[in-house]
C-alpha cells in the first residue's frame, strides 16, 4: 500500500493534498475497497491501521471553536494607543546574548521588547510582581487567542486567577500572519529550550539555554535559591520566534525569524508585573538552539509612563 507523502521528511509549503482532512483518500488509494482498507502508520511504517468505511464522513465533521470569546470585553486598541501618545521613556534595559534579566513594569505602563543588532528570539516569563504564584499561562492564552499572538491579544495568568496580565498593543511583525508552511510569529505553543530536553536528545549538557538563563535571572532578582526559582520558571511567550506544526506529521518546527533591528513587540501592563526575558541561544532559531553555534544578538526592554488622556475604564469595550 502506498502513502502519498511517505518518506517526505522535508517541510513543504502548504499543499491541500498533503494530510488534509478534506482529502481523507490521501492515505488510501481510491481503488481499494474501503471495507478492507488499511492505512500505514505515519511514524511506524510497518504498522497498518484499519480504515473504517465511514472514515471520510467522520473526517468531514466541521470543527467548532473550543472557547468562543464573544462574551469577553475586547481591548480598545485605539484607546490604548492614544493613551501612550504622550508617553515618556523611563527605562531601557539591554539583555546580552545567551543571557536573561528581570524587570518590573508597573500597572498602566507600556513596555516594548525591541530587536537590536540582528535577528534574535526572546523567551518571556511574566509574573504578578507581588506574588510569584501567579504567572503567565501559555496554554490557556493559546486556547483563548490562537497559536501565535499579536495586537489585541491578552496574555492570561494561570489558574485560579486567569486574568489578563498584559495586552499586546503594537507589533511591527503583525504583517507576517501565517506563512505557506503554517508558521507564525510570537508563539505560545513552544515551551523554552532547557538542559533536560537537550540531554534527552543529545546526551550533552548546556546551561545557557532559556530555561537556565531565566532560572538564574529570577533567582538573582527575587533573592530565592536556584531550585525554587527553577520551579517558578514557566512556559514562555516566544517573542519574535517563527514556528508552527508540520502539516503532514504535526511536528513542532521553527524557521528563521523575520525580525529585524528596530522591530518590537509592545505590551500594556494590566497589573504590576515582573518580567524575565532570555535571549535564546538559538539566535534567530533558523537552525539550532541549545548550543553556542548560532549567531546571537542582544534584546532591549523599554518601559514608559504615560499621562492618561482617557479614563482607564475606556480601555475595554464590548464592541
Ligand atoms: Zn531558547
Amino acid at each position: 500500500m502506498d502513502i502519498k507523502h511517505e518518506g517526505d521528511e522535508h517541510l513543504q509549503p502548504s499543499d491541500p493534498m498533503v494530510g488534509s482532512p478534506q482529502r481523507p483518500g490521501n492515505l488510501v488509494p481510491d481503488h481499494q475497497p474501503s471495507t478492507h482498507a488499511q492505512s500505514k502508520h505515519l511514524r511506524h511504517p510497518d504498522i497498518y491501521v484499519a480504515v473504517p468505511p465511514d472514515a471520510a464522513e467522520r473526517r468531514a465533521v466541521p470543527p467548532v471553536i473550543c472557547y468562543p470569546v464573544d462574551t469577553l470585553p475586547r481591548p480598545n486598541i485605539t484607546a490604548y494607543r492614544s493613551a501612550r501618545e504622550s508617553w515618556t521613556l523611563t527605562h531601557r534595559l539591554t539583555i546580552p546574548p545567551r543571557d536573561a534579566a528581570c524587570f518590573t513594569i508597573p500597572k498602566g505602563h507600556f513596555f516594548r521588547i525591541r530587536c537590536v543588532g540582528g535577528p534574535q528570539v526572546g523567551d518571556l516569563n511574566l509574573f504578578n510582581a507581588y506574588n510569584l504564584e501567579e504567572h503567565f499561562y501559555s496554554g490557556k492564552t493559546r486556547a483563548l487567542n490562537r497559536t501565535h499572538v499579536s495586537i489585541g491579544d491578552h496574555l492570561y495568568s494561570n489558574l485560579p486567577w486567569l486574568r489578563p496580565l498584559a495586552t499586546i498593543t503594537d507589533d511591527t511583525l503583525a504583517w507576517y500572519g501565517i506563512d505557506a508552511y503554517g508558521g507564525g510569529v510570537h508563539d505560545v505553543i513552544g515551551t523554552r529550550c532547557d538542559p533536560y530536553t537537550h540531554r534527552l536528545l543529545s546526551g550533552g549538557t548546556y546551561h545557557r539555554c532559556c530555561h537556565s538563563n531565566l532560572t538564574r535571572a529570577l533567582s538573582a532578582h527575587a533573592g530565592i535559591p536556584l531550585a525554587e526559582a527553577e520551579r517558578r520558571v514557566h512556559d514562555v511567550l516566544n517573542v519574535f520566534m517563527c514556528t508552527g506544526f508540520t502539516r503532514d506529521t504535526g511536528q513542532y518546527f521553527m524557521k528563521a525569524s523575520p525580525v529585524r533591528p528596530g522591530d518590537y513587540l509592545e505590551m500594556f501592563a494590566e497589573i504590576d508585573l515582573l518580567g524575565c526575558l532570555s535571549t535564546c541561544p538559538g539566535g534567530d532559531c533558523s537552525e539550532v538552539h541549545s548550543s553556542d553555534r548560532a549567531r546571537c544578538y542582544p534584546l532591549e526592554v523599554e518601559d514608559a509612563i504615560y499621562e492618561p488622556r482617557i479614563k482607564r475604564r475606556n480601555l475595554h469595550s464590548n464592541v
